[in-house]
């Protein structure tokens, strides 16, 4: 299989992929019970903002910077754009919650029968 110059080397590819997979595997481990994906809102700001970028390949839909494929990528929480354009959500997932804790607290006497 030829390589593509446009895309990292199959062994930086096969390297960020090694990272993510132990990254996930971690997060996993120390979140059980988290979900892993975001929600459809950030999906679409991510790739709405993937699809502005210059390294975005629209054909094969996939980043030319790290080789991911976009629609997978911007699906897990804990991903990252590898210049910054997007961010790791993880920490956002305890404030959504808390934030949800406190809506529910002040509609408490309006949802419990
Ligand atoms: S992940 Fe980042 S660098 Fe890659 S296409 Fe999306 S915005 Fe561009």
């Amino acid at each position: 299989m030829n390589e593509n110059e446009n895309y990292p080397s199959l062994e930086q590819q096969a390297k960020n992929l090694a990272q993510f997979s132990w990254d996930l595997i971690k997060y996993v481990r120390e979140n059980e019970g988290s979900p892993i994906a975001v929600n459809n809102e950030i999906y679409r700001e991510r790739t709405a903002i993937c699809k502005t970028c210059d390294k975005f390949d629209d054909l094969e839909r996939r980043c030319m910077e790290c080789g991911c494929y976009i629609p997978a990528k911007a699906r897990i929480i804990l991903d990252s754009c590898p210049l910054n354009k997007w961010k790791d959500v993880s920490g956002e997932w305890e404030r959504m919650f808390s934030n949800l804790l406190k809506q529910l607290d002040s509609d408490d006497g309006n949802t419990e029968s």
